[in-house]
């Protein structure tokens, strides 16, 4: 069912709790009653982001069926869509959206072709904004190869075999928010300068948060700086030795960036729970992803200290762009957003169970060989990215 709010689609999942397995309307009225409701923001977004995250949508309303929630899903323009459209990355009324769901799905932003590099209003601006705006502070990208996928992977089976690993990337500070930031045209040349700050308070809220979330692990921490050459880093080097003294039940170990990004792919298994800046964070993820095979397997999480009446509010996404050379062929992999919404299940709507459904369900999908083309092995049954959303939604459905 469709109906308008304000400047979204509304596509709820209601009608999809109709269905009982048993089909009766006895069982309906019974669990009506009890079911949950909630409402999301999606931002599709560009490029790819509108087709991984129409499967992931649907995802969800398999969820609503099969659990009897009714989840909301509230549609919205946001990055060079909405500059065509709406004038803007993100407009008033998407932000205030967002700001009254539960939680925000998002797809990508940005694409070449489509972005003008020297145009006041960039697609990305959205992003930043709704990081910002909303406090979105701490960036979770669990990385856990499928064991069917390792040999998707360019690294090793050896290597890979066992990684389970949390980055905690810092995510409203640092180079990208820093001021001043401009290149500067002048007679002897241009010039350009981008900063980087952060605050103590800043680095001590991340970091606290990676501790508190290693005691759920394997209760190791690894702080990634550049404390060699950065000032800023050596005030978070020195914030997470403060910090560590408050979880002496949590190991804590200092790594430089440029060292991380080795370990990663000689040892990805020593690594638990990485802490690190924006950028560093930013970097490292995408080098991370190809253990899990491909950019289309990483889902991530954005949280801040806001709650809602059923856990954090937050904002779910891909690790991936737009993926330009792939768009509008039916070939990108939805699995990385599809995770996302089960990481939203999760952490925004408290819903455990069904988050670990999603998750059997991708793991099913892939245990069988289905595969999309970034993560294509050999005797698997390449599909495209609509089959595989297909996949998961029969497993959920079973
Ligand atoms: P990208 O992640 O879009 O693509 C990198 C490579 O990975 C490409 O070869 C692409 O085909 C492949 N890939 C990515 N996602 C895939 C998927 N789901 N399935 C299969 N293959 C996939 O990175 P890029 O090419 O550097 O950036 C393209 C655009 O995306 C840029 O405008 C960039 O600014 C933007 N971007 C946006 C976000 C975001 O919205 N969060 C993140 C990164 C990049």
């Amino acid at each position: 069912m469709l109906c308008r709010l304000g400047a979204a689609r509304r596509l709820t999942g209601r009608l999809c709790a109709l269905y009982t397995r048993e089909g009766t309307n006895e069982h309906f009225q019974e669990i009506d009653s009890t079911m949950g409701q909630y409402q999301i923001a999606m931002l599709p977004g560009d490029g790819i982001g509108p087709e991984v995250t129409a499967e992931a949508s649907r995802v969800l309303q398999a969820i609503g069926r099969r659990f009897h929630h009714t989840i909301e899903l509230a549609q919205a323009l946001v990055g060079q869509a909405a500059i065509e459209e709406e004038g803007e990355a993100i407009s008033e009324a998407t932000m205030t959206l967002c700001q009254h769901s539960d939680a925000v799905l998002f797809g990508a932003v940005g694409g070449a072709g489509v972005g003008n590099p020297n145009a006041r209003v960039q697609p990305e601006h959205a992003l930043f904004r709704l990081r910002k705006e909303l406090a979105l502070f701490a960036n979770l990208r669990p990385v856990r190869p499928f064991p069917a996928l390792l040999g998707a992977s360019t690294l090793k089976r050896d290597v890979l075999r066992g990684v389970d690993l949390l980055v905690v990337r810092e995510l409203t500070g640092g180079l990208y928010y820093g001021k001043p930031s401009e290149i500067r045209e002048q007679q002897d040349g241009a010039s350009a300068i981008d900063t980087m700050v952060y605050s103590e308070a800043e680095i001590e809220r991340i970091v606290r948060y990676a501790f508190e979330l290693a005691r759920g692990r394997r209760k190791r921490v690894t702080s990634v700086d550049k404390a060699n050459v950065l000032s800023c880093s050596r005030l978070w080097r020195r914030t997470a030795e403060r910090v560590a003294k408050d979880f002496p039940d949590v190991e804590l170990r200092h790594m430089l960036v440029d060292s991380c990004a080795m370990g990663l792919i000689r040892q990805p298994r020593e690594f638990d729970v990485i802490v690190t800046e924006n950028m560093f964070g930013d970097i490292l993820t995408d080098e991370a992803s190809m253990l899990a095979g491909s950019m289309g397997m990483l889902p991530s999480a954005s949280l801040g200290l806001r709650t809602t009446q059923h856990g954090k509010f937050g904002l779910y996404e891909p690790i991936h762009g737009t993926a330009p050379d792939i768009t509008g062929q039916g070939k990108a992999n939805p699995l990385a957003a599809i995770l996302s919404a089960a990481l939203l299940l999760r952490y925004s709507l408290g819903l455990e169970a069904e988050a670990h459904c999603v998750e059997q369900a991708v793991q099913g999908v892939v245990q069988a060989g289905f595969r999309t083309p970034d993560i294509a092995t050999s005797g698997g049954t390449t599909v495209t990215t609509r089959q595989m959303g297909d996949e998961v939604v029969r497993r959920i459905e079973k």
